[in-house]
């Protein structure tokens, strides 16, 4: 299911470009336009689920499908040392795009961390 209000359901089906870097049946990534370390993907679920909020046993093959992904792509980005995957959720959690997504951080050692 697509939401045609979404940016990232837009991003999913072309009709706004992005610089993509994996496609699988359930997975969409592409290059995050502000990109905060030398690689900064977004890892996406081709269903609308709108937060991590809003999953359940119905849609979490998609996130797992989102973390076999992320691993594909870590190699392929040649990110042996490590990277960071983060999710933001919700108002508090500073989401700014209500269609669940993976932020793959690497290429650089990441000092902030908040945990
Ligand atoms: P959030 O703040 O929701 O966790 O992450 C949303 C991310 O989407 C941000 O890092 C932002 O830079 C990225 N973003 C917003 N609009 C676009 C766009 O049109 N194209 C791409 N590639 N990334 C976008
Ligand atoms: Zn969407």
């Amino acid at each position: 299911m697509r939401d045609d209000n979404c940016l990232f359901c837009k991003i999913i089906g072309g009709e706004i470009p992005s610089s993509k870097v994996y496609e699988d049946e359930y997975v969409f990534a592409f290059r995050d336009i502000n990109p905060q370390a030398p690689v900064h993907v977004l890892v996406v679920p081709k269903e609308h689920i709108p937060c991590a909020d809003a999953v359940d046993a119905a849609n979490s093959v998609y996130v797992a499908k989102c973390f076999e992904a992320i691993a594909k792509i870590a190699k392929a980005e040649g990110l042996d040392k490590g990277y960071r995957v983060i999710n933001n959720c919700g108002e508090y959690g500073g989401q700014s795009v209500q269609h669940l997504h993976f932020h793959l951080v690497g290429g650089v050692k990441l000092s902030e961390k908040i945990l």
